[in-house]
């Protein structure tokens, strides 16, 4: 934000002194709007599509909390669910039914998910299934694509090299190379890469894991042959096939890309929207490799608030509203007219540009032609998304901070909201150019 702007003076006070307690006054790197060079703002509430600062403005929100409010904010069957769950008590380390209910829903709406472990965070979630897949195959290495985030666990925060298969190097300090020795990094969408990969490695593959539409440099829909290569190769030669739903699970159909893509994978973890808000993850799969999980087998994970009361009952308020309002129709209908309407302002403002979307998921990328992988992405005008993102903000219209994010849509977004956004963009743009 300006630094001058009185319109935000509560937040830039509520950020000086969140930087005094916390690193970088965040406890999540990028809500310190740090790829747009600026300070956050800070919420005090929200409420269906919109988030209200500490200042008392109102933004229309295209972040959902990177993901999980597909229903919009304080939705009341979400909010009665947890203050239900709250009033017998936050948490008891026992088994509860409600988490048989949560798990019953997972299982019937993802496809390939036949028993589910509950967990606390999307990280989790891959860290767990990792181990399981490791634990399963009696093999080490894993397969991950450049470009695709499946949370800090040590062993994925790895990302090298662009057009052939590399063993990882960290990249994060603490990190060691050790752990990130049995990281393969591949391009994204390159079945030429992964065939060589098992070619040279096949034996020693535990799981490939892959987001089945990335959403973590932006959209990009993965091709129908890289979809057939992950289906067809890791399976040839004993490998496991991990999807990480965490962010397109529930929310590109109610089983998530798999059902919407055709894929079969032996492992899913979800995240985000299965929480709806709360903190919950899970990981699942087939029978076969769930029952591999302590006490019925030997791979270990365990958790405190596993399973939590009010984490569930958030969760399992948002599927079943999911399951009974079925609001996807409409989320493909404006995801796709605020794609175009996005496209319209940026051809308008003569930049180069291309929108890439499927469902409620949206990036505009100031990127001539398809972005297909991190080699694309990274030729982006960076600097020119920031300046739309503050002209954005200006006009009222909350954007992920970053170019390399998806924009989601909720349930709760109107026609009124997205007029109002896609007039905001025509002017945002001709001001950034
Ligand atoms: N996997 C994917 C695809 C994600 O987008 C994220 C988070 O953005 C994660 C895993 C990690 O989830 P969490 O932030 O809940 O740990």
């Amino acid at each position: 934000m300006p630094s001058t702007d009185p319109r935000y003076a509560n937040s830039r006070v509520a950020f000086a002194t969140a930087k005094r307690l916390m690193p970088g006054g965040v406890n999540s790197p990028a809500r310190a709007f740090g790829a747009v060079g600026g300070e956050p703002l800070f919420i005090d509430h929200a409420e269906g599509a919109y988030l209200y600062d500490v200042d008392g403005n109102r933004y229309i929100d295209y972040i959902g909390s990177w993901g999980p409010m597909i229903l919009g904010h304080a939705y009341p069957a979400v909010v009665q669910g947890v203050q239900q769950a709250v009033a017998r008590g936050a948490s008891f380390g026992a088994p509860t039914e409600a988490e048989s209910e949560l798990a019953q829903l997972i299982i019937e709406m993802v496809p390939s998910i036949e028993r589910v472990r509950l967990v606390s965070s999307g990280t989790e979630a891959a860290m767990s299934a990792i181990r399981l897949a490791r634990g399963y195959t009696g093999r080490d290495r894993i397969i991950k694509f450049a470009g695709n985030y499946h949370g800090h666990v040590d062993s994925l925060l790895v990302a090298a090299g662009s057009s052939a298969a590399t063993l990882g190097q960290p990249n994060s300090p603490g990190v060691t190379a050790g752990t990130a020795a049995d990281t393969l990094v591949l391009p994204y969408n390159d079945p030429a890469a992964l065939a060589q990969a098992f070619a040279k490695y096949g034996n020693e593959i535990a799981a490939v894991a892959f987001e089945p539409v990335c959403g973590n440099m932006g959209v990009i829909v993965p091709s129908a042959e890289f979809l057939a290569a992950l289906q067809t190769i890791p399976r040839t030669h004993g490998a496991l096939l991990l999807c990480d739903e965490v962010m397109t699970g529930f929310r590109l159909a109610p089983g998530g890309a798999q059902e919407r893509l055709g894929i079969e994978p032996d492992l899913t973890t979800l995240g985000k929207i299965v929480g709806g808000g709360l903190p919950v993850g899970a990981y699942g799969g087939k029978s076969e490799v769930m029952a591999h999980v302590l006490p019925e087998g030997p791979v270990f994970q365990a958790g405190t608030l596993s399973g939590n009361p009010l984490a569930t009952a958030a969760g399992a308020a948002t599927l079943r509203a999911l399951r009974e309002t079925n609001p996807y129709p409409r989320l493909e209908a404006i995801g796709q007219r605020f794609a175009e309407g996005l496209a319209a302002a940026a051809q308008a403002a003569g930049v180069p540009h291309v929108v890439q979307s499927i469902g409620s998921m949206v990036t505009l990328f100031f990127h001539k032609g398809p972005v297909r992988s991190w080699d694309d992405a990274a030729q982006c005008d960076t600097a020119l998304f920031g300046r739309f993102f503050w002209a954005m903000l200006d006009r009222g219209v909350y954007l992920p901070c970053s170019q390399y994010e998806a924009c989601f849509l909720s349930a709760a977004h109107s026609d009124a909201d997205l007029d109002h956004t896609i007039s905001a963009a025509h002017e945002a743009l001709a001001e950034a150019v």
